[in-house]
């Protein structure tokens, strides 16, 4: 018998033309994409005002396609690491970050990375394969998972960030569809500022983005000294920080919608004066806000954090500026959930 197909992942159309493959009326797709996204469910035993005939018919041939965390790691500062396990050794990382009345997920777009940037656990990894619009939504479906008796309820999400495994732009046939149910009214029905894209600068396909979604952006630039950049980001070869930042110039960012810049900090490398001096050379009045943040060292790369007062210094200087700049802090170092450090290799041991 062949594998059921998925619905989790399918859009209020596909869903339609499903429902009338089976002889039942329209709605019936909208009532599936309620089910699947609004209330979250699991089963076709769930979906009660569908009738058993339609459920059952569906069975036959579908399955809803929910696929829970294989394990959780819980850090001490609240945060949480779980890893999904999509079979043939995809595996995936999400991290739960809960921050006073908001929790964000930062979830994975690609089963490794072919972005290749020298500093990144992911990176260093190498490319596996995309992960599906299904693989994408099930992470944000699935997590925080029904309360365990004995621990502590955890919030619902409130805010979505691609800033885990891969580069979301280098999987646009996914990130949009993606994108598409999280806000669509027949979706979660997600106000797109509380999602963020995080790309390298892909450019070829961020117009795209720009253009078909509301969503903010956050730009991983890094060091604005080209040279620098590309020994360290093989990206900028291609695409020059500068050109992405031309485009980016062209989008209203002071209203609704956000631009982020990232700049993690290394020691002697990016952290001086001369560098921040760069940077408000690159952002030209575009209106931002800068993040810094910490290096995290990954085994293999010889790269050192900055100090945190070469950290202050630097925000101070683009303050100065008149550039929103901030320090992030890094969460769930602990367990290797921090930026920069998803590698999906290990068994990580669970700690509920
Ligand atoms: N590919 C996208 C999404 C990944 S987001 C992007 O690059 O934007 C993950 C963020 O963590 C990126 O800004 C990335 O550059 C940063 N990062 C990677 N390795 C890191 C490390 N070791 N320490 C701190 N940040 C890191």
């Amino acid at each position: 018998m062949p594998a059921k197909t998925p619905l989790i992942g399918l859009t209020l159309d596909q869903l339609t033309d499903i429902a009338r493959q089976g002889g039942m009326p329209r709605f019936v797709g909208k009532q599936l994409s309620d089910w699947l996204y609004a209330k979250k469910v699991t089963s076709f035993d769930q979906m009660v005002n569908i009738s058993k005939k339609n459920r059952q018919w569906l069975d036959t041939y579908y399955e809803v396609g929910r696929m829970d965390p294989a394990l959780a790691r819980h850090s001490q500062d609240g945060s949480a690491k779980y890893l999904f396990d999509y079979g043939h050794g995809r595996k995936i990382e999400s991290v739960y970050i809960p921050d006073r009345d908001k929790a964000t997920l930062c979830v994975s777009s690609q089963v490794g990375c072919r972005m290749n940037c020298y500093f990144c656990a992911t990176g260093r990894r190498g490319f596996h394969s995309n992960l599906s619009v299904r693989e994408i939504i099930n992470q944000i479906l699935s997590i925080p998972p029904a309360p365990v008796a004995g621990q502590a309820p955890m919030n619902e999400l409130t805010n979505v960030v691609f800033m885990g495994m891969g580069e979301p732009l280098d999987n646009m046939e996914a990130l949009l569809p993606a994108i598409e149910i999280l806000t669509a009214p027949w979706g979660l029905a997600w106000s797109p500022k509380r999602i963020t894209v995080s790309t390298v600068g892909k450019l070829s396909s961020l117009k795209e983005l720009l253009e078909r979604t509301q969503v903010h952006v956050a730009l991983s630039v890094h060091t604005a000294d080209s040279r620098q950049r590309e020994s360290m980001m093989p990206v900028q070869k291609a695409w020059p920080v500068r050109d992405v930042m031309k485009l980016l110039k062209g989008y209203d960012f002071a209203h609704q919608r956000r631009l982020s810049l990232e700049y993690i900090m290394w020691r002697n490398l990016n952290d001086d004066l001369a560098h921040a001096d760069m940077l408000v050379k690159l952002i030209d009045g575009t209106p931002c806000r800068v993040n810094l943040i910490p290096f995290n060292p990954n085994p293999g790369v010889d790269l050192v954090p900055s100090s945190e007062e070469k950290m202050i210094i630097f925000r101070n200087y683009l303050n100065s500026k008149g550039i929103i700049c901030t320090i992030r802090t890094s969460r769930g170092q602990d367990i290797e959930a921090a930026c920069g450090m998803l590698a999906a290799k290990d068994r990580p041991k669970v700690n509920r």
